[in-house]
């Protein structure tokens, strides 16, 4: 069976003696154990349950232990994490990866709402331009607008084949996106707001295609 993680918040996974010990004559085979533990730590053989996987054992997971009928689970005590933690400074791993989590959860999120406004959407109309896209601050002037008349973009993304050449060159960019609203059955002010925008930035606008 493979090893789930060769690490456990940075430290090799092997360096935690974390992991359950059966006891045989306690053990009266009711399987529980094997069937609760999504990690594959267990098989049942004969009558028994064994420990063939310790080290899948997620660090600090207790709920075999808990949920064993006649206690024959048990695990070493906490301190012994709370040590190697101190140990290999873990918490400053920790923090890296909390920060990339939040990232993720509020990127999410982000798509969630985004995918609500869309799915919401009286109108939405897709952009496709081209300019001086970043140098202009032109995802910015777009909000500004966007906040004053009821609607939104979404799914911005962007296409810089070199920032160097963008920056340097003045190479231009592509964007696409969708102005999108939720409450105006016409868009047309926004439009028209949208247009001017992009003609005094020099952006051209490669296509406009009305969704709804
Ligand atoms: S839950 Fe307890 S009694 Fe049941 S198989 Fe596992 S170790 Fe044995
Ligand atoms: S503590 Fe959790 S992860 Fe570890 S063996 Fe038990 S159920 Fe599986």
């Amino acid at each position: 069976m493979s090893r789930i993680s060769d690490t456990w918040h940075g430290i090799p996974r092997e360096k935690i003696p974390w992991f359950p010990s059966v006891d045989e004559i306690k053990c009266i085979g009711c399987s529980l154990c094997f069937v609760t533990c999504g990690r594959n730590v267990y098989e049942m053989v004969g009558n028994k349950s064994k420990v063939v996987n310790p080290y899948n054992c997620l660090v600090g997971c207790t709920t075999c232990e808990t949920v064993c009928p006649v206690g024959a689970i048990s695990f070493p005590p906490k301190d012994m994490v709370h040590k190697i933690e101190r140990e290999y400074a873990v918490l400053k791993y920790v923090q890296k990866e909390s920060k990339r989590k939040g990232i993720k959860v509020a990127l999410d999120k982000a798509r969630a709402e985004a995918e609500r406004v869309v799915s919401q959407a009286n109108r939405r109309v897709e952009f496709t331009i081209s300019g001086h896209i970043l140098e202009r601050d032109i995802p910015k002037k777009l909000v500004d607008i966007t906040e004053k008349c009821d609607c939104d973009v979404v799914n911005l993304s962007m296409n810089i084949p070199s920032l160097k050449v963008c920056y340097d060159e003045k190479a231009p960019s592509v964007a696409k996106f969708e102005l999108v609203s939720q409450k105006l059955e016409d868009v047309s002010h926004c439009l028209d707001e949208m247009d001017k925008l992009l003609e005094e930035n020099d952006i051209v606008i490669v296509e406009q295609k009305k969704i709804s």
